[in-house]
Formats: structure tokens, sequence, C-alpha cells
């Protein structure tokens, strides 16, 4: 079905929302963007979606021709121009992004004009339900992660040839996500998922500085597990950590909370997903759609 799309301030037909050949959002991946996720409707942490969206803008000294508050309105009458009546976008995906806008062939960003500010909202693509059930087996990615002092994780870009590059190893490995380490050899994140591990009832996961984004869902279910008094350590985490873990679990706008029951042919624990992992899902789960 065609979706509305906001471009530029305006709801247009879907056909109707192209950018210029010249936009360096196309050229060289220059602009930022987020994924987030509608519930019934409502989207789940606007507001730190769009503060991270902003966030990365500025550290790639892209200024974003709105504030705030008006983006996450647009977002808002986004996903309600896209809700059709038998609600099968009430559960939906929303791209938001903001190109560097039209410039010419060169890299110089001061020859661009008119950052391009686009909305769309779709329906969810979900892991298949089997995956939530018995687990994901991923491998870890050859490429490691983004070396922050050549473009931080932190900034959720256009660019995202790094985490494409490993997740094709992945998928040439039968596996539909990838462990990506830093440059210090360190495990920092799967290719669009942040990672947790449990070890005798604790959770790990790797800290902001090893090199990964701040996931938005990650938060979440930090929140979540503290409050559910559970110890939660950001602490460096290498691949043994997480061959020995007792479970492993990954966090995402789009997977939510997905168990990982298989690395690098290492069985993860009992290789089910374990009872602290469908114990933060359940409670994300009930979170996202209160
Ligand atoms: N890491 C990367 C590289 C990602 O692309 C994503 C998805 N945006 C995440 C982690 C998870 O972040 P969030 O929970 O905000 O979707």
């Amino acid at each position: 079905m065609s979706r509305q799309v906001y471009i530029n301030g305006k709801l247009v037909p879907q056909a109707e929302a192209t950018v210029s050949v010249f936009d360096h959002g196309l050229l060289y991946g220059d602009g930022v963007f987020e994924g987030l996720r509608s519930y019934g409707g409502k989207i789940f942490r606007l507001e730190a979606h769009v503060r991270r969206l902003y966030e990365s803008a500025l550290a790639i000294c892209l200024e974003i021709p709105m504030p705030e508050a008006d983006m996450c309105q647009a977002i808002n009458e986004t996903v309600a121009a896209n809700t059709i009546e038998d609600g099968s976008i009430e559960d939906g995906y929303i791209r938001a992004l903001v190109t560097r806008g039209s410039g010419t062939l060169g890299l110089d960003p001061n020859r661009c004009s008119n950052p391009q500010v686009i909305i769309i909202a779709d329906l969810i693509a979900l892991y298949p339900q089997e995956l939530y059930e018995n687990g994901l087996e991923i491998i870890t990615s050859s490429v490691i992660r983004n070396h922050p002092a050549a473009l931080s994780p932190r900034i959720k870009s256009l660019n995202y040839l790094n985490n494409i590059l490993a997740k094709i190893e992945g998928l040439h490995a039968g596996c539909v996500e990838a462990l990506m380490l830093n440059h210090q050899g360190e495990v920092a994140e799967c290719t669009g998922d942040n990672i947790f591990l449990v070890r005798d009832g604790a959770l790990l996961t790797p800290p902001l500085d090893a090199g990964i984004l701040g996931g938005v869902t990650r938060n979440a279910v930090i929140e979540l597990a503290r409050g559910a008094g559970f110890t939660v350590q950001e602490v460096a985490v290498t691949k043994h950590d997480v061959y020995i873990a007792q479970e492993c679990f990954l966090t995402g706008t789009a997977a939510e909370v997905i168990s990982v029951v298989k690395v690098d042919d290492r069985t993860i624990g009992t290789g089910k997903p374990g009872p602290v992992t469908l114990d933060l899902k359940e409670r994300f789960h009930c979170l996202a759609r209160q």
C-alpha cells in the first residue's frame, strides 16, 4: 500500500517523496537517522530517539532545520497519517532521517543547502517467531566496529557500511545477526542490536566507551533489570565471557529482546532462551505496550 511520507514539512504520497541525486546523504552517507517503533499508534521513547538524532547531528555539524519538539510532532503526525482502519500499522516501524542536503560532487558540506528531513512510517519487519522461541545462533564477524576515533559508533549516521559488512559475513554463515568486536578486541555490539550477558544472576553489557550505539532499548532494559532487583554492570566484555555466559540476549528497537543460544558454534548456557532473558523480554513487552 502507498504510504504518506513526511518530507520537508509536508506529508506526500511515497512516490512523490524524492531527494536530489546531489544530496550528500546519497553521495556520501552524510546524514543521521533513527529507527523507532510504535505500539498501538504510540511511539516508544520518542523523546529519547529524537534526542539521539539531534546528538548525532550535532556530532557531524549538521543543523536540523527544526526544533526537537517539532520533530516529535512531525513523527507523531506521520504515524497518524499512516494508521489505517484495520489497524495494520498499529505496530509500526518509523524511520526518521536528516540528510546534509543537495550539494556539489565535492565533499564540502558548506556547499550543501536544504537538509532533507524525511519520516517514513511502515509495518515492522520482525525476526521470524521461531527465532524468538528458540533463540538466535550468531557468529563473531571479522569486521570490527568503527574505531571511535574514526567514526564514533555513538553517531547513528547514514553510513552503515561498517555494520553492513559484518551483516554480510553473518548472512554468509547463515546467521541473521553477527557480533562485532571493537579495535581492542573486546565485544562491542551486534550489527543492529546491543548485547547483554547473564553471569551468576547478574547482567553484563559493554559500556558506551567500548564503541557502541547507546541503544534506547538497552537503556530501557537496564532500567527494567535494575528495577527488578538485578545487578547490571556496564563493563568490558570479551568473546570468552560470551562463550561462558549462562545466558546471552540482544536488544534493539526492531528486535526488542531476543535470546542468543549459540555463538561461533559454542552453545550458550542450556542452548535455550534462559529464565532471566525471558523475564526481561516479558517486562519489556509490557513496558512497550502499556
Ligand atoms: N546498535 C546498533 C549498531 C544499531 O543500529 C541499533 C539499532 N538502532 C542498536 C544498537 C539498538 O539501538 P536501539 O535500541 O536504540 O534500537
